[in-house]
């Protein structure tokens, strides 16, 4: 058991330079622009990375609405069937058809408007969704004007079963308008799968199994039953991922795993909207053991030091007005 755990933004701060891991435990204030501009860029991921799970959760409530009003309508309409007789042609029939007639154009009008890119994302349940809404509607035209339904009771579901299927048309229009807000809000950060985890207050802090690392990621997406820490870095964007911030994304990749039981093949880094998957294997997770237990050695020592003789990296920390190694 650790004695204490260390955060993955330590962790990363440490890779960076020892030095400013260290400084960075007494003093909470760091400075330059580049760090008010990243908290402010953070905020507003945050606040669109919200607004995203919310569109994807209200879709999925729209597509249970969907099944659940399709369904019963399709029952009505199946027990209003079974109630037929030959003997009589009612003027109510007539009216019933007409109106499934103009729902069933209205809901084929929006698959039609619909069918290109929002409409291929639906998964195989949410396409039988559809089939089931517009099976119900076909029972219905059948129960009503094919074989004749002459009993009140029969008029009474088949009525019933077409306000379903007016619930459910309704749904279905509310849910590919959603749909494809979040597919905008994705193309336009980048992002494609669901969103399970957003690193703010609305989710708790992750732990280690052995509680030696801490964190949030900025997200975790889920795609193809797979979960994948994401975290964003504002600033200058590199041709490659930084060295601390592969250790930083391997320690999210760390948590996800012990927090949710699957182990993520990679994580990604986004430099603005530039993408970079990293990939997770026994090397890196051994790399990012390493560095932990070196900052529990500096811990146990009581300092840490520059390690390096770069001075551009100086350049940039953010805690070069205090650091008294610093080469620039
Ligand atoms: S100024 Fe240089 S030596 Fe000091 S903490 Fe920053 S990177 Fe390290």
């Amino acid at each position: 058991m650790a004695d204490r755990s260390f955060s993955a933004g330590e962790v990363e701060k440490f890779c960076y330079c020892p030095m400013s891991w260290w400084l960075s435990r007494s003093d909470n204030t760091t400075q330059g622009e580049n760090t008010s501009a990243g908290t402010l860029a953070h905020e507003k991921l945050s606040a669109d990375l919200s607004n995203l799970s919310g569109k994807q959760a209200e879709s999925v409530l729209y597509s249970r609405m969907i099944m659940y009003y399709a369904v019963i309508a399709t029952a009505l309409a199946a027990i209003g069937i079974s109630l037929v007789n030959f003997d009589q042609k009612l003027m109510i029939s007539r009216i019933l058809l007409l109106v499934a007639v103009v729902w069933l154009l209205l809901s084929l009008s929006i698959l039609y408007l619909t069918r290109t890119e929002v409409y291929s994302r639906k998964r195989l349940t949410e396409r039988l969704i559809l089939f089931l809404a517009t099976l119900s509607m076909v029972l219905s035209i059948m129960s009503v004007t094919i074989l004749q339904v002459n009993t009140l009771l029969a008029e009474i579901l088949e009525t019933a079963s077409l306000i379903w299927l007016i619930g459910a048309s309704s749904f279905l229009y509310l849910d590919l308008r959603v749909e494809e807000k979040a597919l905008r809000l994705e193309r336009s950060m980048n992002i494609s799968g669901k969103i399970v985890y957003i690193g703010d207050d609305s989710h708790p802090v992750l732990v280690s199994e052995n509680r030696s690392i801490s964190g949030r990621p900025d997200f975790i997406v889920e795609s193809d039953g797979m979960l994948m820490p994401v975290e964003f870095k504002s600033g200058r964007v590199p041709s490659g991922p930084l060295f601390s911030h592969v250790i930083q994304i391997s320690a999210y990749c760390k948590l996800v795993e012990d927090n949710y039981g699957k182990r993520p093949d990679f994580g990604f880094i986004y430099y603005g909207t530039k993408r970079f998957a990293v990939d997770y294997d026994d090397e890196v997770e051994k790399l990012l053991m390493t560095k932990v237990s070196e900052m529990k050695s500096a811990e146990d020592a009581g300092n840490a030091h520059r390690n390096h003789n770069r001075p551009g990296k100086c350049l940039n920390c953010s805690r070069r007005n205090i650091c008294p190694e610093r080469l620039v």
